[in-house]
């Protein structure tokens, strides 16, 4: 990857039981869709607009934009509401249908919801907001686990025209107040706790701590009982959902929504800095989300499709909520870990609910692979035709490992990159169509017109060069604004470059024209004047048998200005030597050159990750550089005391 090394040299056609029926089944077909997606864009996103929505009122143009201003309007003077295009519109032909089936935390325990199930479930609960004073452009906090009355909960929000702000379940008490107070949250719907890994998430008492001190904007609570723990409920607050939706309407009529009235908030991951409410809408990210669900994964009417992510980050949202219920597919909903019982759960919830597209990130793959083959060979897994990555690069071994193990070659991966900004998939192959390469995002969705520039913003054209990734122009699904803070939108991602929205992500196009990320430009280092992606040291460190997952930053160095810092994490049955750290820095010349060698190499339990899995950085390099006091907020990470194990073990780094 980038300026050191090469890509990896591999393709892989899509299997010709993918192909076979595909939407789109040749590069021909792409090609020719993604040039008028380009050159005939208003077109070409008519045509989605009108195949893939349905509008209670026309729009009028189809796009106005200025990447200098930060302003974005698709679809404008349309009326439509996110909810009906997700339920109502399904109810003649799918009412009876599945619409979420939902796999409890114990394995095989299931729920499922039909269309009209859920449109009953939705309309109720959002008579019970409107009638509690939630009224259009009202902010709504959810805080709960995976469980089917979460997409309810969002899509009542929908029809109200309340704009949603999930928060997800496995941040603390302190994440949830900044928040809600950043976007002044009327209400909260919880639930009692969440299930997860066969342990209880106390959901409930953290919203109680989260408002525990006054001088919040909530005025009201609404609880669903899932587990059924008796919880605190305070009077005049606090109501249960069963008891709020009890006399309510099965029908509630949906405000008319403006295509660019907004839909949700959401945090990003915080990976490198304060989260930032990145806030999507009604019209152009749903058309985004439906379409590119439908293509990239290439969804079948009888599809059952799971993206085993969490409704807390955006590609639930995307991917498990609205493009799915969007689409009138069936969505998976997971409650549980990758782990638990054990590294097999994935594929015996494949066989058990015949799964056949199945979505998940790399550090999951990386996770179960290490636990051994035999969790995957022993169950069936043929009803699997695609499988999805998202979140960071996949290293190439992993993908591999995806293949050939999981897919047993007969499944096309699709690996999709796009961010919480960008609403839906910006770069991905098309399951029935695009050759795979291991490691690469490959080609352009439609619509999405990247480029690569140096670092003084010049377009670096043709194939076979490296620098930072940015989009031309805009496209349906891209935020509008960061909430409540228009000039932090445009400072963060169109000044930079002006006239481009800079994704923040440094790239290589090689000869094919395919995209191979490298990691953020923040991770690059500058060894003795040599720059250095995080992403590929990482990925050789990685391609040692006894390495789980690896983790690089930078930090102060006499002589060479930045010093290498590894934290490795070893495979089940392996043990910390010096003998292997030698290894590994013989592994690194090797793959990369001399000049990425790690100076000092920390063998850890765990590394400090987000919630959507990825690796904070900013933690790791705060205590490479002997600062472990000024790590900041930790409460967003998976696991807070990883953190402590970590700074114990600094001493012991070789
Ligand atoms: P914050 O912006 O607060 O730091 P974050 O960037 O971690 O949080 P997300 O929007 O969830 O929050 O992540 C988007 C980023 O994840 C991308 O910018 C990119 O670095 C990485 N990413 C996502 N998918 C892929 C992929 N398929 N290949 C490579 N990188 C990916
Ligand atoms: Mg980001």
């Amino acid at each position: 990857m980038a300026d050191v090394g090469l890509p990896v040299d591999e393709v892989y056609e899509p299997p010709a039981r993918v192909r076979e029926g595909a939407l789109v089944a040749d590069m021909e077909t792409y090609r020719e869709m993604y040039r008028r997606s380009v050159e005939d864009r208003d077109a070409f996103w008519r045509e989605m607009a009108e195949r893939f929505l349905t509008f209670s009122k026309p729009f009028d143009r189809v796009v106005e934009e200025d990447l200098y201003t930060g302003k974005i309007a698709w679809f404008i003077g349309g009326k439509l509401n996110a909810s009906v295009q997700c339920l109502d519109r399904h109810l003649a032909a799918r009412g009876d249908k599945t619409a979420i089936l939902w796999e409890g935390d114990e394995p095989g325990t299931n729920r499922r919801v039909t269309y009209r199930e859920l449109s009953e479930m939705v309309n109720r609960l959002a008579n019970a907001l409107r009638r509690r004073g939630v009224r259009k452009g009202d902010r709504v906090a959810i805080y709960m686990g995976m469980v089917p009355e979460l997409a309810a909960a969002m899509l009542a929000c929908a029809r109200i025209g309340a704009i949603h702000s999930v928060i997800f379940g496995g941040f603390s008490p302190r994440s949830i107040r900044d928040r809600i107070d950043d976007s002044t949250c009327k209400a909260v719907i919880t639930q009692d706790e969440g299930r997860r890994g066969g342990r209880a998430v106390p959901l409930k008492a953290n919203v109680d701590e989260a408002l525990a001190e006054p001088g919040h904007s909530v005025e009201f609570c609404i609880v669903y009982r899932h587990t059924g723990t008796p919880v605190n409920m305070v009077a005049g607050r606090d109501e249960w959902w069963h008891d709020a939706v009890a006399n309510e309407p099965a029908e509630c009529p949906p405000e008319q929504m403006d295509s660019e009235d907004p839909l949700f908030i959401l945090y990003t991951s915080g990976s490198t800095g304060k989260p930032k409410g990145v806030l999507h809408t009604h019209a152009g990210y749903l058309l985004h989300v439906m379409c590119s669900h439908k293509y990239v994964f290439d969804i079948r009417e009888d599809d059952i499709y799971c993206c085993a992510a969490d409704v807390g980050w955006i590609t639930g949202h995307s991917y498990i909520v609205y493009g799915p219920l969007g689409n009138g597919s069936t969505t998976v909903m997971f409650e549980s870990i990758p782990t638990y019982p054990d590294a097999g759960r994935y594929w015996d919830m494949v066989d058990r609910l015949g799964i056949t597209v199945f979505y998940t990130a790399p550090t999951a793959i990386r996770a179960i692979a290490r636990e051994g083959n035999e969790h995957v060979t022993k169950y069936r897994r043929t009803s699997l035709r695609v499988l999805g990555t998202v979140g960071e690069p996949i290293n190439p071994e992993a993908w591999r490992w995806y293949f050939n193990v999981v897919g047993e070659g007969r499944c096309s991966i699709v690996d999709t990159y796009w961010q919480t900004e960008t609403g839906g998939h910006m770069i991905s192959g098309l399951a029935g169509a695009t050759p795979m390469k291991p490691g690469s995002g490959s080609l352009p969705f439609f619509g999405v017109q990247p480029c690569v520039v140096d670092e003084e913003g010049r377009e670096l054209e043709g194939n076979g060069v490296t620098g930072r990734l940015c989009m031309k122009a805009s496209w349906p699904g891209m935020m509008r604004t960061v909430y409540g803070d228009h000039d932090r939108f445009v400072q963060t991602y169109l000044t930079t470059y002006p006239g481009k929205y800079f994704t923040g992500d440094g790239c290589h196009r090689d000869k094919d024209g395919y995209y191979w990320i490298t990691g953020r430009v923040d991770d690059v280092l500058n060894v003795s004047g040599h720059r250095l992606g995080t992403a590929e040291i990482e990925g050789a460190l990685v391609g040692h048998p006894a390495v789980a997952e690896a983790a690089v930053v930078g930090y102060p160095h006499d002589i060479k200005g930045t010093g290498i810092y590894a934290y490795v994490m070893l495979k089940a049955g392996y043990t910390a030597s010096d003998e292997l750290a030698k290894e590994l820095r013989d592994a690194v010349r090797r793959e990369i050159s001399a000049i990425a060698t790690p100076d000092r190499i920390q063998f850890v339990e765990g590394l400090p990750k987000t919630r959507s899995g990825k690796i904070m950085r900013r933690i790791l390099r705060k205590i490479a550089e002997g600062e472990p006091e000024n790590v900041g907020d930790v409460t967003t990470l998976a696991d807070p005391a990883v953190v402590r194990d970590i700074i114990e073990g600094v001493g012991r780094a070789r």
